[in-house]
């Protein structure tokens, strides 16, 4: 009997820190390998989100982690229209506001938070018919380390910046070096913390996007998934 190789879900795990293209490239090679897509990002954003909205301390650990089993986050994982609901509430805007980018950070170092939403990443996984590619800090090494293939995308601090700039709008748009700042002070943080740290798996393909386009970046991630369906 022919084995149907395309037809075995196929898991990637795309991880590393922000600026260094991840959501772009993640969705791209979604799209193209017809799997579906996960910004986990965008769900400890929603936890965030929803924290700040309630009146939770996001400074507060024990608060934070009382709180965690509350709000109801959905995401749709189609890689051309992703989702992220909370409550029923659309919060694909507010989620990206600076709120809730400075509070993510504390929040998503909280063990029940991470608990509560590793499960939800897990389900997703599991759901996920063709495979899916999902993107974040600790995919590889703790949510899915079993993953088909494992990437690690990392960029200068200053190529980092000035991408993430050129997505922001006005007086935050010129300002690279508060751009900058954030984001090393960002990644610090989500590098330091106890639980589940931004980390390298063992087994991940680093890929270093300062001088590549994203269009390289995507085509070096779609050869590698590629290389790895025909191994098996
Ligand atoms: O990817 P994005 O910048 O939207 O992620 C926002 C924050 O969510 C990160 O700074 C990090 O604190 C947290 N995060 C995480 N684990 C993941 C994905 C994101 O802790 N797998």
């Amino acid at each position: 009997m022919r084995t149907a190789v395309a037809e075995t879900p196929v898991i990637v795990a795309i991880d590393g820190p922000s600026g260094t293209g991840k959501s772009s490239t993640s969705k791209a090679v979604a799209d193209r390998l017809g799997l579906a897509f996960l910004d986990t990002g965008a769900q400890y954003r929603a936890m965030t989100w929803w924290m700040l909205a309630n009146g939770v301390d996001t400074g507060d650990p024990a608060a934070v982690a009382a709180a965690a089993a509350k709000p109801v986050i959905v995401s749709g994982t189609d890689p051309l229209a992703p989702t992220i609901t909370v409550d029923g509430t659309d919060v694909a805007g507010p989620i990206r506001e600076e709120a809730v980018t400075s509070a993510v950070s504390a929040v998503s170092a909280v063990p029940e938070v991470r608990t509560r939403i590793t499960g939800l990443q897990r389900t997703i996984a599991a759901e996920a018919g063709a495979g899916i590619v999902v993107e974040g800090r600790d995919i590889g090494t703790t949510v899915l380390p079993d993953a088909d293939v494992k990437i690690f995308l990392t960029a200068s601090a200053e190529a980092r910046a000035a991408r993430r700039s050129a997505e922001l709008t006005g007086a935050a748009a010129a300002d690279v070096a508060a751009t900058r700042e954030a984001l090393v002070r960002r990644d610090t943080a989500d590098s330091a913390r106890k639980t589940s740290p931004l980390a390298k798996a063992a087994d991940a393909v680093e890929v270093d996007t300062t001088h590549l386009t994203l269009e390289q970046v995507i085509e070096r991630v779609v050869g590698l998934v590629n290389e790895k369906r025909h191994d098996r």
